[in-house]
């Protein structure tokens, strides 16, 4: 694989990211702060819009899918039984030589102090030995600083989902199959961060935790789990899909997601993880990539590309390990598999107890439990099949806002190069952003600054369109300077107020002209439909 040292078009992206007011280095004045970055007036539109679709589109527009907004900082109990106190480290070694500190898998290049976006060999001196290096934020709660006191910034957002699930699923009035989504604020101790904003310290997720009856609970109601192709969108959910049908659907679906906000599916790439890849209670995971300008390529120039999202098919183990460290139950009662199971046969009744056994104990012994209790705790979960209780296994959907909003800027990067009648050459950007993303949804101008009756007429259509979508009111400079404008913004549509709107050719009276970012067509379009029309195209 090579990475490539020099990245020019990351650093024009770098570049008009702060020039336009996308992205900036969180405390620059300062000198900045490694790992932490700000979103500018335009970065923060397009962030809201991303998280909003995501939020639409994954539990307002779905019958099965509730929300939560849960804190920051938790009880660290959830941490210990999430494995985060434990596990969530990263092979960390130091530099003798030159004292820097570097991820152990991440050694021969590193972000350029000056210039982030950009690769730099590290110093060749003598290294350590790789430490386990914990990435959670400590931080303590209370006056009193001590062991006691200890607690975590959330390292991700999904735990929460897990401690609130019983409280979710009795106030939501859900069942099981059923998901809960969140957005929030993560934080992560990166040893190297590094991309620009792909490996931050501080960024947000969008969650989902979609609860699905184990495969044994299928069989027992439906008689057999159904079988779905490893490809493909598997269609509308079945009551008969066990976890493979469900985590498939669940990849497709994050797919159309994002071909619906403008990244078509030639722009992503796909990873299934290996067994070897597997946590230890993973039955599958796929992750979703997006090949970014810092991507790395083989020796033909193919490119993979690096994570947006991962879907991962976790079975029973979170609820179970908060079942045992919080010591409340964390199983469902279900009608149908107590009504299904009293009428199965004998045979099969022991070989789907057997199964689930065999599963529980098969978690209880790899979560360290030991042999005895272990058998004992299985025997009763799988006892519990025939009394129609059983333990959620889940299928996490997992993606970052911040990695989307990058792979965004850098989908929508356009260059086009202009030449004057002299020959005369100029570069200009469009960031042809899908409007449904787009910071700015509509440029509305005047055509001439100084005629009141343009300008009033332009007021009254901003303030008409402004309720309903992101308005930007321009009236500065040459309207094709204007324009640019909008087209580095990623504005897919402006409206210019000029005399036909006034009627100076009467059957034009009350239209405006539409200009389209991507082509530069114009169309004359009536200001009584104008608002229909945008809202069609930008929701
Ligand atoms: P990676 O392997 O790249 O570190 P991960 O597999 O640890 O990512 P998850 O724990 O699965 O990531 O987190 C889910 C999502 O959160 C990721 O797909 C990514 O979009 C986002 N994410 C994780 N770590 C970071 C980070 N340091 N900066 C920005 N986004 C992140």
């Amino acid at each position: 694989m090579v990475e490539p040292k020099e990245i020019p078009l990351m650093e024009k992206i770098v570049s008009l990211c702060k020039r336009r007011g996308f992205i900036f280095q969180s405390s620059e004045i300062y000198g900045g702060i490694n790992g932490f970055w700000d979103y500018g007036p335009l970065g923060a539109e397009l962030k809201r819009n991303v998280k909003e679709l995501w939020w639409n589109t994954m539990t307002r527009q779905r019958e099965d899918v509730a929300g939560l907004e849960a804190t920051i900082i938790m009880s660290p109990e959830i941490w210990k039984a999430s494995g985060h106190v434990a596990t969530f480290s990263d092979p960390m070694i130091d530099c003798k030589t030159c004292k820097g500190r570097f991820r152990a898998d991440q050694t021969n290049e590193i972000p350029c102090p000056q210039k982030p976006s950009k690769l730099v060999s590290e110093c060749h001196g003598e290294k350590t030995a790789p430490r386990a290096f914990n990435l959670m934020f400590q931080t303590y709660v209370g006056p009193v600083q001590d062991d006691s006191s200890i607690a975590y910034l959330r390292p991700e957002t999904a735990q929460a989902i897990f401690a609130q699930f019983k409280n979710v699923l009795e106030t939501s009035r859900q069942k099981v199959p059923f998901g809960i989504g969140q957005i929030g604020k993560a934080f992560r101790n990166e040893v190297t961060p590094r991309n620009y904003t792909f490996r931050s310290r501080e960024f947000e997720q969008m969650e989902l935790e979609f609860f699905i009856k184990p495969d044994e609970v299928i069989e027992a109601i439906s008689g057999s789990v159904a079988t779905v192709p490893e490809t493909g969108h598997p269609g509308e959910p079945q009551p008969d899909w066990g976890w493979q049908a469900w985590h498939q659907y669940w990849v497709e679906e994050r797919v159309r997601f994002y071909e619906g906000i403008g990244l078509d599916r030639s722009t992503l790439g796909f990873h299934r993880q290996t067994p070897a890849e597997l946590a230890h209670y993973a039955r599958a995971c796929v992750d979703i990539l997006f090949k970014f300008p810092f991507s790395k390529r083989d020796e033909q120039g193919n490119v993979a590309g690096d994570e947006l999202e991962g879907i991962a098919a976790r079975s029973d183990f979170d609820l179970s390990q908060h079942a045992r460290f919080s010591g409340k139950p964390m199983g469902v009662f279900d009608d149908e598999l107590r009504g299904a199971w009293g009428k199965l046969p004998k045979e099969k009744q022991d070989d789907l107890w057997k199964r689930y056994y065999d599963n529980r104990k098969n978690y209880l012994t790899k979560s360290g439990v030991e042999a005895e209790p272990a058998s004992k705790q299985a025997t009763e979960d799988a006892n519990g099949l025939a009394k129609g209780q059983y333990i959620p296994h889940v299928i996490e959907p997992s993606a970052g806002v911040d990695r989307l909003i990058l792979a965004l800027i850098a989908n929508a990067y356009s260059e086009v190069v202009k030449t004057d009648d002299k020959g005369k050459s100029e570069t200009t950007f469009v960031m042809k952003f899908h409007p449904r993303v787009a910071p700015i949804k509509v440029g509305v101008m005047p055509l001439l600054k100084n005629k009141p009756e343009l300008v009033a007429k332009a007021i009254a259509v901003r303030d008409l369109l402004r309720p309903w979508m992101n308005v930007y009111y321009d009236d500065g400079g040459s309207i094709g300077k204007r324009y640019a404008r909008q087209d580095e913004a990623g504005t897919p549509f402006c409206v210019t107020i000029d005399f036909d709107t006034l009627g100076e050719k009467p059957e034009l009276l009350d239209t405006v002209t539409l200009r389209h970012r991507d082509d530069g067509r114009q169309d004359r379009l009536k200001i009584s439909e104008l608002r229909d029309w945008l809202l069609e195209r930008v929701r």
